[in-house]
C-alpha cells in the first residue's frame, strides 16, 4: 500500500488526509498539537465559514487577492458545492447567508473539526514538530522531528499553514522547510488584519462601532479608490478594526513603495445635498445651542468631540452662527473623514497570510513540486490568499483535494 505522510493536521492536512485515505493510500498526519485544526476552531467568530456557496468559477477567481489564475484548476476540480456536499454527508447541515457564506446550521466550528476528524478517521495521527527533510536527488526520502523521531512514506504533503494566530500551532514552519530544501518563498505580510493609524484621535474613539459606513481605501493618493464597500468598521487604541478594515488590508500591497489612506462616509444614504440639508434642520431645532451640542441625532456621542475637533469650528460657537461655508465643510468632512494608514497590525492578529512558497515551482494541476517528484504542498503554505467570505478554507480544500488525487501510487 502506498504511502503519504501530511506535516500539518489543520483544514488543509486533515482534508487531504481523508481523501487520500479514500484513495487507497497509508496516511500519517504529523502536527505539534495534540487535537488537529486548532485554527479551524476560531474561525469565523467560532462559527467557521467553511467556503463560499457560489458556483461560479470566475467569481471565486475574483476572491482570490493573490495568485488568482494558480487556482482555476484546484478549484475547478474541487469546488464550494463538492465543500458542501462532503461536509454535509459527514452529518454537518449547512447554510447560506449574507455574501453566500456557509456555516453550519449549529454556528459551531467544533462541528465542522469533528467532521474534518471523521473524515481523516483511519490516518494515524502523530503529534509532533516536523523540523526537517531528507533528501536527495528531487525526491523527499523522510521527515525529521524535533525530538529526533523519523517518518518515511512514498509521498509528503506540506500542510503547514500560515504565521499568524501562532498559538493554533501555525508559526510559519512551513517556509523554512520548503526555503530549506531549495523551494522560492515569496514575502510574507499580514492580510484581512487591523490597521494602524496616524491620526492622534482614534484612541479616543477606541470600541465605537459605525454600521452601515461607506470605507475608501485610496493607494497614493489617487482619485480611483482600490476598495470600497459599505459595511462595519471598528475603532481601537491603535487605529481600526472590523469587517470592512480586514476586507481593506488584503488590497495593501506595499507600505514600502506605497502611501494608504482610508476615507469613511458616514452617512453613505445621504447625498452632499440631502446630508446639507439634515444639518440645516438640525440646526434650525438647536439655533441656540452651542455647536458642540447640536449634532446627537446624528453622530454616536463618542464621535461627536472628535468631529467637532476635525471640522475647525469653535465647540462653543452658537449654531445660529455657524456660517455656510462651516456647515458645507463640516458635510464634507462627515462624507469623507479621512485616516491615514500607518502600518498593519502585527501579522499575529491577522487572519489569513499572504506570500509564501512561490506557485512557480508548483504544479496546478497536482500541487506537486516542481523540483521534488514526491513532495506536495496544500492550504495557506502556498502564495495564495483570498478575501473573507468562507474562500481561504475553499482554497484549503480544493488544493488539498488535488494534492491527496495526485499522490504517486
Ligand atoms: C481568526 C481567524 C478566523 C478565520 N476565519 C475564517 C473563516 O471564517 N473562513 C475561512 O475561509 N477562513 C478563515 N480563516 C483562515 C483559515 O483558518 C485558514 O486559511 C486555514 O485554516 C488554512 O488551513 P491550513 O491547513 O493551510 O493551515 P492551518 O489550519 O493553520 O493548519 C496548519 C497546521 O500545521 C501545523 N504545523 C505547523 N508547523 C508544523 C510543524 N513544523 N510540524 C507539525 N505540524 C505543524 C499546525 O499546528 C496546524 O495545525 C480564519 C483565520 C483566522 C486566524
Amino acid at each position: 500500500m502506498a504511502s503519504v505522510v501530511i506535516i500539518g493536521g489543520g483544514a488543509a492536512g486533515m482534508f487531504a488526509a481523508g481523501t487520500a485515505l479514500r484513495k487507497g493510500f497509508d496516511v500519517t498526519v504529523i502536527d505539534k498539537n495534540e487535537k488537529p485544526a486548532r485554527k479551524v476552531m476560531i474561525t469565523g467568530k467560532g462559527r467557521c465559514n467553511l467556503t463560499n456557496n457560489c458556483s461560479d468559477i470566475d467569481e471565486l477567481i475574483k476572491n482570490v487577492a493573490s495568485n488568482p489564475r494558480f487556482m482555476y484548476s484546484a478549484f475547478s476540480s474541487f469546488m464550494p458545492a463538492d465543500t458542501m456536499a462532503l461536509f454535509e454527508s459527514l452529518g454537518v447541515k449547512l447554510k447560506t447567508e449574507r455574501g453566500n457564506r456557509v456555516f453550519p446550521v449549529s454556528d459551531k466550528a467544533a462541528d465542522i473539526v469533528d467532521a474534518l476528524k471523521k473524515y481523516a478517521s483511519g490516518a494515524k495521527y502523530v503529534v509532533g514538530q516536523v523540523e526537517k527533510f531528507e533528501y536527495n536527488e528531487g525526491r523527499i526520502n523522510a521527515v525529521v522531528l524535533k525530538d529526533g523521531r523519523i517518518f518515511r512514506a512514498d509521498s509528503y504533503i506540506l500542510a503547514t499553514g500560515g504565521a499568524s494566530y501562532s498559538r493554533t500551532g501555525s508559526s510559519g514552519d512551513g517556509y523554512k522547510l520548503a526555503r530549506s530544501i531549495g523551494h522560492d518563498v515569496t514575502r510574507i505580510k499580514p492580510s484581512l488584519v487591523p490597521l494602524i493609524i496616524r491620526e492622534g484621535f482614534c484612541p479616543l474613539l477606541q470600541g465605537l462601532s459605525l454600521k452601515n459606513v461607506t470605507l475608501s481605501l485610496y493607494e497614493n493618493g489617487k482619485s480611483k479608490p482600490v476598495y470600497t464597500e459599505l459595511g462595519e468598521m471598528l475603532f481601537t487604541h491603535f487605529g481600526v478594526s472590523g469587517p470592512l478594515v480586514l476586507s481593506a488590508s488584503a488590497h495593501i500591497k506595499d507600505f514600502d513603495k506605497n502611501s494608504y489612506k482610508i476615507v469613511i462616509d458616514l452617512k453613505p444614504a445621504l447625498s452632499v445635498e440631502q446630508l446639507d440639508k439634515r444639518l440645516c434642520r438640525d440646526f434650525s431645532e438647536n439655533s441656540n445651542k452651542d455647536f458642540a451640542n447640536s449634532l446627537n441625532a446624528l453622530l454616536p456621542k463618542k464621535l461627536i468631540p472628535v468631529i467637532v475637533s476635525l471640522s475647525g469650528i469653535d465647540a462653543t460657537l452658537k449654531v445660529n452662527q455657524i456660517t455656510k461655508a462651516q456647515r458645507l465643510a463640516l458635510v464634507k468632512l462627515l462624507k469623507n473623514l479621512t485616516l491615514t494608514v500607518a502600518d498593519f497590525q502585527d501579522i499575529e492578529q491577522a487572519v489569513i497570510t499572504s506570500g509564501g512558497i512561490s506557485v512557480k515551482q508548483i504544479n496546478p494541476k497536482t500541487m506537486g513540486s516542481k523540483l521534488y517528484k514526491n513532495l506536495y504542498f496544500a492550504g495557506e503554505v502556498i502564495d495564495v490568499d483570498a478575501y473573507t467570505g468562507g474562500f481561504n478554507l475553499q482554497i484549503a480544500f480544493s488544493t488539498s483535494f488535488a494534492a491527496a488525487n495526485s499522490l504517486e501510487v
